[in-house]
């Protein structure tokens, strides 16, 4: 298999983390698209939504995912990139799509350990875990519909590449 993996979730899912190991685990690359954004605008998320708004940035996401897309990767999205129906089309047609799905309480628990890790606005100004609550429930249904596999992201990270490579049939290169 040599089409893109896509790694869909919520903030602190453990796209980032997994999607390394997984790279690692294949020989892939891996490519992070808040990354690329990063890199190729030299703006944090911050500046963006505070110079172009969210709709700004949502377009800049769905230009970095089209950017990343390249055989023998494993791409990290960004948490919001589900949003757009035509974003979640793309990663259908183009690779095969995993949610990496972690109860809210994880997600919460894992970005108040690592609160560098969580610095972009927040989308409602709320606290963190009401946030999350609130962000999934919006999501969810989302991510599952982008997703060809839905992988249960609450357990160690390694234990999640071995079931994200259970589920698409590879071994470790
Ligand atoms: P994402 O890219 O989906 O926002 P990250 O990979 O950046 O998530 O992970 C967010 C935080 O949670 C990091 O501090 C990371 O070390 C931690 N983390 C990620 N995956 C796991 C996991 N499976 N178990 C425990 N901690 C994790
Ligand atoms: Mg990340």
């Amino acid at each position: 298999m040599t089409q893109p993996i896509f790694l869909v979730g919520a903030r602190g899912c453990g796209k980032t983390t997994v999607g390394t190991a997984l790279a690692q685990a294949l020989g892939r690359n891996f490519v992070d698209t808040d990354n690329y954004l990063l890199t190729s605008t030299q703006m944090s998320v911050a500046d963006i939504v505070a110079q172009e708004g969210w709709d700004g940035f949502r377009a800049r996401e769905s230009q970095a995912l089209k950017s990343v897309t390249a055989p023998d990767t494993v791409v990290a999205t960004g948490g919001g990139m589900v949003l757009a129906e035509a974003n979640r089309q793309f990663m259908r047609e183009h690779g095969v799509v995993i949610y990496l799905r972690a109860p809210a309480q994880i997600l919460a628990d894992r970005l108040e350990a690592f609160p560098e890790e969580g610095q972009r606005p927040t989308l409602t100004g709320k606290p963190i875990t009401d946030e999350i609550v609130e962000v999934l429930a919006a999501r969810e249904a989302l991510y599952r519909q982008a997703a060809h596999h839905v992988i249960d992201a609450s357990r160690s990270p390694e234990a999640v590449v071995d079931a994200v490579l259970a589920a698409l049939q590879l071994s470790r290169a």
